[in-house]
């Protein structure tokens, strides 16, 4: 990077001259109870940062259904924050996903990430719709409008999505999710910033202006990361895996290594102009206070 010696970088610019930001924190329904205090207490500390809202992921093939719908529907009373329920039509009816979404009108849940979903063998594998089923996230999208006035948000991927045969084949994909209702997209998550700075390109090229959303995931862990990332076809660069190369019995300085490389990410997308940023937070608080610290943002 050269350094611009004329103009202050973004992230650096006095409160009052610095671009308003939005984050936005997503979580996954707990499984047993010591996991939802975690959850609790991880949500408490990041309430006050007043996210633009909190969302919650939908479990493979649905298992998490209800413990999705209650999760959002106690953020929602407990702290006031708008939650997201996340939605994937895998493995169910349109008129069992449509229940769902009607389940979610009635409780007061106006925002939906509304999700493809995977088979339960894995992003690798074909996806085969159900017989009776949404085809693909497109078309959840249109049926979830056609039941109410949502805030719908939508994947992209900065790596493609490893089903597209082209980035144009991405793109389209992507603009028809758009196109049929969906408000924003977030992406799935990346570490080299280029990546996503090239979708966003060709999203605008594409006639896509709606916010494309960083997914910035801070790296609690090296190796529970890198396995994510590689399941869900998110490459992991190799000047990121060095940073992190044996750290494994050194927690302290892995520690500190995840908020070093997670700050580097995000103050360069506010250098380059971004204004909204999704953190996938593991119902961990700890990495993303401090990156909303770097950000400017303070809790109350
Ligand atoms: P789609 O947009 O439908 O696309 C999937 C693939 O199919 C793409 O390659 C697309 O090009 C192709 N395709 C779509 N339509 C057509 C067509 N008509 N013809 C040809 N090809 C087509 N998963 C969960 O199970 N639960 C979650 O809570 C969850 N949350 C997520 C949150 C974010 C921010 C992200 C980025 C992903 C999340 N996922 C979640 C993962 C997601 O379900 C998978 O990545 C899934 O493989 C694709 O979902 P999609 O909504 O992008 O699918």
């Amino acid at each position: 990077m050269t350094i611009d010696l004329e103009h202050e970088r973004a992230s650096r610019l006095a409160p009052g001259n610095r671009p308003e930001l939005q984050l936005s924190f997503e979580f996954f329904p707990p499984k047993t109870d010591a996991m939802e205090e975690r959850f609790w207490d991880s949500l408490h500390r990041l309430a006050p940062l007043h996210p633009s809202f909190v969302s919650v992921t939908y479990g493979a093939g649905g298992s998490t259904r209800e413990r999705t719908l209650r999760m959002v529907r106690q953020i929602k009373s407990e702290t006031g924050i708008d939650a997201a329920a996340h939605l994937t039509c895998v493995g169910a009816s349109r008129e069992e996903v449509d229940a769902v979404v009607r389940g979610y009108q009635q409780a007061g849940i106006k925002r939906i990430v509304a999700l493809r979903g995977d088979p339960p063998e894995g992003i690798g594998q074909p996806f085969v719709p159900h017989p009776q089923g949404y085809q693909n996230a497109a078309e959840l999208v249109a049926g979830i409008r056609a039941i109410g006035d949502f805030d719908i948000s939508v994947a992209a991927y900065p790596d493609k999505h490893a089903q597209s045969p082209t980035w144009d084949a991405e793109i389209d994909n992507l603009k028809r999710k758009l196109d049929a209702g969906a408000n924003r997209a977030i992406t799935q998550m990346f570490f080299d910033n280029r990546d996503y700075l090239r979708l966003v390109e060709r999203a605008r090229k594409a006639g896509i202006t709606a916010p494309i959303v960083p997914g910035i995931q801070p790296i609690h862990s090296f190796t529970q990361i890198a396995g994510f990332a590689a399941r869900n076809g998110a490459s992991m660069p190799a000047w990121v895996a060095e940073r992190f190369a044996g750290l494994e019995n050194d927690p302290e300085t892995h520690a500190l290594v995840a908020a070093a490389v997670a700050a580097e990410q995000v103050l360069e997308l506010v250098d380059e102009g971004v204004t909204q940023l999704h953190f996938f937070t593991l119902n961990r608080s700890n990495l993303v206070l401090a990156l909303a610290r770097m950000l400017g943002r303070r809790p109350d």
